[in-house]
């Protein structure tokens, strides 16, 4: 999906995810800087370079969150600024290296963590880019601490403890790179691209793994099956675009109002699977809640809400996942016989028994 078609909501949603990250970054100063005090408090680090590096430790973090917090990271090709964090975080680790005397050789280990926050969100050639930063950084503070007649270990061992780093550093880039690489493939495969829900392989696969769980003794689960009302109508009478916005809005809602733990998929068109948990009336007010949200919610588009319909089916122990769907499937039909707009059970699940109980 390219950005020119993101929602005001994923845009806010999205904000606040970077917001969260970044205000996690104070806790990854603090607690460094909580190492460093204590370094100083036995004399291994000299108390106004202390002074300095709280005042960085404070302020970092506290630019990224002022940046995403007043929405200024939104103009930047990233915005979740996650390659200047890590750039930021490793520029730090300089700075305390160049007044880290003895503890040079262990604080230089540092410049590893930030990397490997990158894992999910860089590329390997940007992770080897930014290992710059220490392979010219760590020199520079060597060079700065001797010039302020703060030597650490001996040259010869600064040194090699570089070319060590060196060695280190690159792998852990291509190492993050290749997870980063790995999750976006599997994001890739497992997602709908118009609606970013899962896609049917993704479900499938997560059925297939809950029907191998589900014995009589474990917590069972139900499958709903979803279909918009009369939506050749919206296409033939709004087009194509309007009906594809009808999709995508629904996504966002399903997302908001179904519970922690439901799993929702499109099944194809525009048609979605739910699993849910929980027993069986708890998964039919999640389902229901969902469906009444969707009859509310005035889709720009088209100017006006669009219903849907839903069969519920109560997974049995051992019953397979073709069958389990048919019987949604079939219950999804009587709904729309009867009228459309509702949640019909399916057969036999009907006596509303407690799951995951069974004794
Ligand atoms: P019913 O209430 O019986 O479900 O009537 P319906 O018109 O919704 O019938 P049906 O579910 O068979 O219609 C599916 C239609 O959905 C056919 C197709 O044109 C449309 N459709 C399927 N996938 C997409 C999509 O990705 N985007 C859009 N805009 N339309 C789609
Ligand atoms: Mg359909
Ligand atoms: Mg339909």
């Amino acid at each position: 999906m390219s950005q020119a078609t993101y929602t005001t909501e994923q845009i806010a949603r999205a904000q606040r995810l970077r917001l969260r990250r970044s205000l996690l970054a104070f806790l990854f100063y603090g607690a460094s800087a909580t190492v460093l005090a204590v370094a100083c408090g036995i004399g291994l680090f000299p108390l106004g370079a202390l002074y300095i590096v709280l005042v960085m430790f404070l302020c970092t973090p506290a630019l990224f969150v002022a940046l995403i917090a007043s929405g200024a990271n939104l103009r930047w090709r990233d915005p979740s600024l996650t390659e200047a964090q890590i750039a930021a975080a490793m520029l730090n680790c300089t700075l305390v290296l160049t007044f880290a005397g003895p503890l040079r050789g262990i604080v230089m280990l540092a410049y590893i963590l930030p990397l490997q926050f990158g894992a999910f969100a860089l590329t390997t050639p940007v992770l080897l880019r930014l290992c710059l930063i220490p392979a010219a950084g760590l020199p520079l503070a060597i060079a700065a601490s001797h010039w302020l007649g703060m030597r650490g270990a001996a040259l010869e061992l600064e040194l090699v403890q570089w070319m060590a780093l060196m060695l280190v550093l690159p792998f852990t880039a291509y190492v993050a790179g290749r997870l980063f690489d790995y999750n976006r493939y599997k994001r890739l495969s497992d997602r709908d691209e118009l609606s970013g829900l899962y896609n049917r392989r993704a479900a499938l696969a997560y059925l297939d793994q809950l029907t191998r769980l589900s014995t009589p003794n474990q917590v069972a689960f139900c499958v709903a099956v979803l279909d918009f009302d009369h939506f050749k109508q919206i296409n033939d009478q709004f087009g194509h675009a309007a009906g594809d916005e009808v999709i995508r809005s629904f996504a966002l809602l399903a997302r908001d109002t179904l519970r922690k733990g439901d799993v929702i998929a499109r099944w194809g068109g525009e048609e979605f699977v739910v699993v849910l948990h929980g027993d069986y009336e708890q998964a039919q007010h999640s389902i229901e809640r969902l469906r009444e949200a969707c009859a509310g919610q005035v889709v720009e588009a088209v100017g006006r809400a669009v219903t849907l319909s839903a069969g519920l089916a109560l997974h049995q122990p051992g019953e397979s996942i073709a069958s389990l769907i048919e019987r949604a499937d079939r219950a999804l039909y009587a709904a729309k016989h009867a009228g459309r707009n509702r949640t019909e059970l399916a057969g036999h699940t009907l006596d509303r028994r407690q799951v995951g109980t069974a004794a």
